[in-house]
């Protein structure tokens, strides 16, 4: 995809506005580089924020990269080969509860999907039944979903209640020590497994830099400059960007925004170097669209608001539609397809490394004998 461009996957460890340079380092290398720029974009993304509560750095999920997906997927799978021969009821029913602590778009697309995975699971489990599954969303505002309007909102809240997922509002997650997630309102809930969806904060690399910033974003202007210094640009969930078109507001961080800002941003660059003025980031959002499981979704799009199953439908169309290169499209289609013409596949997806031994531990390691 990036012709002319040449590529290096590593770390940014730093980063010296004065002096014009980066400083980056590979993980798997003893040393780190650094290089001079003329142009400087910075689009870092966000990282999850704990917000320093207790007990969740050791041991809560996130929901933030694909690992952090497929890491959430193997422990569902994980918890239910576990709870299917636990005799103890309490220790079945922690086993089986996962908490989300986050009522936003990756919160209730998250709730929907660990919901689905577990019900749809069950029948592979002799020993489970419905009843014993919770999902519970814990959301600090009145409605789920704050960023579509309060009906549609409250409609994703009736469908989740129907799919038994249970949804405590004006609640903050206060603790988690992988036994027990404790509530704001004093609830104590037993569970090994809590996804944090609550809160990002952008990376800590951009917070030494000497430039204008809000809660760790850098404020840029509305070409996507970084005020007060030439040549550095920045975009995206890092980004601070004014929206021209609502005085006073800032442009929300989503991909949506995020690629249209990118190539403006590019073509800005493209003008500084030919000497031609840069042009102002326009976009007003389309519109929005989240999943809440079993083939439902809530949408708002143009100004127009649906749910349910036509929802559903439209966001996986255009989420394909969005993936780069026909392969991938074809690729995600069959997949989705077989999805939806087959149970849920419950293979893990172990990624750690197996267990392994050399000749010489094999052979002076103690020999059972067969008793005769
Ligand atoms: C679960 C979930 C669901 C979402 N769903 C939607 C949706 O439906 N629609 C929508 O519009 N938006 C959605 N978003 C938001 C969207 O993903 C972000 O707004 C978008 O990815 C921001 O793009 P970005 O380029 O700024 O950051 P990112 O996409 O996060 O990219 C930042 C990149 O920088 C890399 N990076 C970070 N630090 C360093 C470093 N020190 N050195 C080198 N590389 C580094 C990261 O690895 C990453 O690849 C969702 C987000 C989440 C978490």
């Amino acid at each position: 995809m990036l012709r002319r461009t040449r590529v290096g996957i590593a770390d940014v460890e730093a980063i010296d506005l004065d002096k014009k340079q980066v400083r980056i380092r590979h993980h798997d290398l003893p040393q780190a580089f650094e290089f001079k720029y003329d142009h400087l974009v910075l689009a870092l993304g966000a990282v999850t924020n704990f917000y320093h509560t207790p007990g969740l750095e050791e041991h809560a999920l996130c929901m933030k990269t694909l690992g952090d997906a497929i890491l959430v997927r193997n422990r569902i799978i994980d918890a239910l080969e576990l709870a299917d021969n636990q005799l103890n009821e309490a220790e079945r029913q922690k086993t089986l509860t996962v908490v989300v602590a986050g009522g936003g778009f990756a919160g209730i697309e998250t709730a929907g999907a660990v919901n689905d995975l577990l019900r749809g699971s069950l029948r592979f489990y002799r020993h489970l039944n419905k009843d014993m599954l919770r999902v519970i969303v814990v959301h600090s505002g009145e409605v789920i979903l704050p960023e579509l309007s309060e009906s549609l909102g409250r409609y994703a809240q009736k469908k989740l209640g129907q799919r038994c997922v249970e949804i405590r509002l004006k609640t903050k997650v206060t603790g988690f020590d992988g036994n027990e997630v404790v509530l704001s309102d004093g609830t104590r809930i037993a569970t090994r497994m809590l996804i944090w969806t609550a809160g990002t904060t952008p990376s800590a690399v951009l917070s030494g830099l000497p430039c204008a910033s809000q809660r760790g974003r850098i404020v840029a202007d509305e070409c996507l400059r970084v005020p007060g210094r030439s040549g550095v640009w920045a975009l995206g969930d890092c980004a601070l960007v004014p929206d021209g078109l609502n005085q006073g507001k800032f442009h929300p961080p989503t991909a949506q925004h995020a690629v249209r800002q990118a190539s403006t941003l590019a073509s800005n660059i493209v003008a500084d170097l030919r000497g031609q003025p840069p042009v102002p980031f326009k976009f007003k959002m389309l519109g929005m669209l989240a999943t809440i499981g079993r083939r439902r979704g809530v949408a708002q799009i143009l100004g127009f608001r649906f749910s349910g199953l036509f929802a559903w439908w439209l966001w996986r169309g255009i989420y394909l539609s969005k993936l780069p290169g026909l392969q991938k499209k074809v690729r995600v289609m069959l997949d989705w397809t077989l999805d939806l013409l087959f149970s849920k596949d419950i293979v893990q997806i172990p990624t750690l490394r197996s267990l392994t031994m050399s000749d010489a531990e094999a052979s002076s390691a103690p020999r059972i004998e067969p008793k005769t």
